[in-house]
């Protein structure tokens, strides 16, 4: 496509975006008002597509200079990563379908901007600030991470004391990932499937693997659809839930005999394997909506098969004799490598808790270490979302405060 061309289209998915992310709106604002990031240089690593393009703008418009590469190989929109290179103060070097190398050196552009604040899905930017450009780290006023897994790799780091500046983790805010995990992957899944493979749910045994934010949302969107449930687990509270919420569940071994279509939301490796290639059901279509691309086990599925193929885009088909598997999106977040990523609305309190937080960071002395998000941000968020969708709510009344507080009263 003809890089004008390009452009157009970028500005009109942003545009579409920001008309449905009025928190980022009123934040942006604010931003522009009273400027709290000015002076500052943001390196971010996050799914370059037009709503994270919206909270980039945002950056820029409160001073900051920014510079962003994508946090998978496959979620970049060139055409959103086009128009937010024609913008003032920001920079983007992501690339669709890069290869690893390519995907690692974008990281290292970003960080030729000298940031003092980081944004990263997945930890990989701050990975790579303490492996190999250590020389950065003393200008780093902190960082924010956008997901699990990367809060996860966060906390092993500061467990080891290998982690040497503040990150705020803004996944564990409530606005975040009770929305974000839960709905955004929910229906983005479910999106990016469908527009894959262009066939039914309904009537399919559908196995989601992990019954966490992500698994709770991708079974309860599978049943609106009309699917059977089947749901894996590792954690027995967690298998409970999943199991009184209604749906099946069962070890993967046994679900892999029965399954039409896999999604895992696990974050961890190895959840469909060896073993399950075995049994697993002619046609299975397999897909994964966690991290990175390992919970399928994409080696061991090839060194099974006795062919692979491209079938349709975003679908390769691996002929295990018998029996042939289909894997969508190379096995990598199919919401965002074969869709579009969570919808605008739910970004919006995502990215509403980004902006406020890099604000927290720029404004505030943190120690080295991983940060709660503070409560007021939730709220405030909460607030704002609320007042967007025309949404009011009951106040507590002073003696309802007082009962609440209290311990005299009784039966
Ligand atoms: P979570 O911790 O709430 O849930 C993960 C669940 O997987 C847990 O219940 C855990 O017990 C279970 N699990 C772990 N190993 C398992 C195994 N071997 N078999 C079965 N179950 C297993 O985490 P979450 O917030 O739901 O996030 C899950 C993953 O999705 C993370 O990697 C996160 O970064 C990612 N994520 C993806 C998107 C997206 O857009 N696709 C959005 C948010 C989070
Ligand atoms: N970088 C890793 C991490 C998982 S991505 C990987 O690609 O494998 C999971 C995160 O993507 C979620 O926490 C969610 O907030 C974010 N996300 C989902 N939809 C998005 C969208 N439309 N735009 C930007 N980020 C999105």
């Amino acid at each position: 496509m003809h890089k004008k061309e390009l452009i157009e289209y970028g500005d009109q998915k942003i545009e579409w975006a920001r008309a449905h992310m009025p928190v980022l709106e009123i934040i942006r604002k604010s931003f522009e008002k009273e400027k709290p990031l000015e002076g500052r240089r943001i390196a971010m690593a996050l799914h370059v597509e037009a709503k994270t393009a919206v909270l980039v703008e945002t950056l820029a418009v409160g001073g900051a200079e920014v510079a962003i590469t994508g946090c998978n190989p496959l979620s970049t929109q060139d055409d959103v990563s086009a128009a937010l290179c024609t913008r003032d103060n920001i920079s983007s070097c992501a690339k669709y379908e890069c290869s690893n190398e390519e995907y690692y050196a974008a990281m290292d552009k970003v960080l030729a901007i000298e940031p003092d604040i980081t944004i990263d899905d997945g930890a990989d930017l701050i990975f790579k600030l303490h492996t190999e450009r250590q020389e950065l780290l003393p200008n780093i006023l902190g960082g924010c991470e956008e997901t699990t897994t990367g809060i996860h790799r966060l906390k092993a780091m500061e467990k080891d004391g290998a982690l040497k500046m503040p990150v705020m983790a803004v996944n564990d805010a409530m606005t975040k990932f009770m929305f974000d995990n839960r709905y955004g992957t929910g229906q983005s899944s479910w999106d990016g499937i469908m527009r894959t493979t262009n066939l039914l749910v309904a009537g399919k045994n559908v196995v989601v693997g992990g019954y966490g934010w992500c698994g709770k949302g991708v079974a309860m969107r599978a049943k609106g659809l009309g699917a059977n449930v089947i749901v894996t687990e590792i954690d027995p509270i967690r298998a409970l839930e999943a199991k009184m919420d209604g749906n099946l569940v069962m070890p993967m071994k046994e679900a892999a005999k029965i399954g039409d279509i896999f999604v895992t939301t696990t974050g961890n490796r190895d959840i469909i394997t060896r073993e399950h290639f075995e049994v697993i059901k002619d046609g299975a279509i397999l897909s994964n909506s966690g991290h990175f691309n390992v919970e399928i086990d994409l080696e061991n599925l090839e060194d099974m098969a006795k062919g692979v193929r491209t079938v349709r885009k975003n679908i390769k088909e691996y002929d295990l004799g018998s029996r042939k598997v289909y894997v969508l999106a190379d096995g990598r977040l199919v919401n965002l490598a074969a869709g579009d990523g969570h919808p605008a609305e739910v970004m919006d309190m995502s990215f509403a808790n980004q902006a406020l937080c890099v604000r927290h960071i720029a404004e505030n002395k943190l120690a080295n270490g991983v940060h709660a998000v503070p409560k007021e941000i939730d709220m405030h968020v909460a607030e704002l979302k609320l007042m967007s969708m025309g949404v009011a709510i009951d106040s507590l009344s002073e003696a309802q405060c007082e009962y609440m507080c209290g311990w005299k009263s009784g039966t």
